[in-house]
């Protein structure tokens, strides 16, 4: 069976963002582990606009390491386009991407690369369990899975970006020219021959997490419209409901009225008033905020701005720029 098994480059991609302290012990890490497990491979870290020492020290590893490579943004641009930069650049048959911090477990990509061997064109790494989170956090993380799940008609709720892809799979992703391109949900929705390997979410060993709440309400909205209609078809389910109240209480007015009664009812009108108009104002926002998505779409930016590039020098052992 040994000759059946495929082999190649393994690409592993790194979006960094402010993580000048992890990316030493990630480059050693993975490299050491990879170099033991006899996988080629290069490590491609992209520097998501931070602000600390971050494209210093990736310049360094590239200096150490003749397999690290580097790119970074002309500002933050987030972690999802972090990942399609990184892909765009590497060179493998297969990409793995994961977190810089080391939360997704190195020793997996061995794993992961294997299943990759034996034929499997997508390998997910899916959480074990989701980690210590405030019931808070569960509860918000499980209502947006849910929603995404259902609009991917895939379950998502222990989904990660711990992923490994086969060239083909990473070349379709980068054919999609949606600007915001939710990874963790495409790179499922693609399809191929897929597996999924279980791992434990590590603690963060250096730094702190990148997430505040403003920042995850925000990651929720853009990608739950940017993969579903739901939000717009609520709206007209609630101008079903509201039309629904509307009816009993013009037939309670008529009653109303018909017994002669028909002055009373004026806190009634000002609550209708104030109910219709503000859900008026929810529905065009909603409304509103998918146009403001056509036109982000049709202006047709580009995903992230490259500032800069690094790449380790095989024969010196120097950081070329
Ligand atoms: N990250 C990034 N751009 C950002 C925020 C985060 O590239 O704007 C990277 C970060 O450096 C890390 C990964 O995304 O490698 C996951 O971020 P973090 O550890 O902060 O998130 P958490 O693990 O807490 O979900
Ligand atoms: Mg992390």
């Amino acid at each position: 069976m040994e000759d059946t098994l495929r082999s190649g480059l393994l690409s592993v991609v790194l979006p960094s963002y402010n993580e000048e302290a992890s990316i030493p012990r990630a480059a050693d890490t993975i490299t050491a582990i990879l170099i033991d497990a006899d996988i080629p491979h290069e490590l491609v870290f992209v520097d998501d606009g931070s602000r600390d020492r971050t494209w210093t020290v990736i310049q360094e590893q590239a200096g150490r390491h003749p397999q690290v490579r580097g790119v970074r943004f002309s500002r933050n641009f987030g972690k999802e386009a972090a990942i399609f930069a990184g892909l765009a650049q590497a060179r493998g048959d297969c990409t793995l991407v994961m977190d810089c911090d080391l939360q997704h477990p190195p020793e997996k990509a061995v794993e992961m690369y294997r299943l990759w061997q034996e034929g499997y064109q997508v390998v997910e790494g899916v959480k074990a369990s989701r980690g210590k989170e405030n019931p808070l956090h569960t509860f918000a993380a499980k209502s947006f899975y849910s929603i995404i799940s259902r609009a991917t008609g895939i379950d998502m709720s222990r989904a990660s970006d711990f992923k490994l892809l086969d060239r083909r799979a990473v070349d379709t992703l980068l054919a999609m020219r949606e600007k915001n391109a939710f990874f963790r949900a495409l790179s499922s929705w693609i399809g191929f021959q897929t597996t999924q390997v279980e791992f434990e979410v590590q603690p963060r060993l250096e730094g702190e997490s990148k997430w505040s709440i403003r920042s995850l309400v925000r990651y929720a909205i853009t990608n739950i419209t940017s993969f579903s209609a739901a939000p717009l078809q609520l709206v007209t389910l609630l101008g079903v409901v509201v039309f629904l109240c509307s009816v009993v209480l013009g037939i309670h007015s008529l009653w109303q009225w018909a017994s002669g009664n028909a002055l009373e009812g004026f806190t009634t009108i000002i609550l209708l008033q104030l109910f219709i108009g503000s859900i008026l104002m929810i529905c065009l926002g909603i409304i509103g905020y998918y146009i403001a998505k056509i036109y982000e779409e049709i202006k047709d930016r580009p995903r992230y701005i490259v500032a800069e590039r690094c790449e380790g020098d095989r024969d010196e052992g120097t950081a070329k720029k």
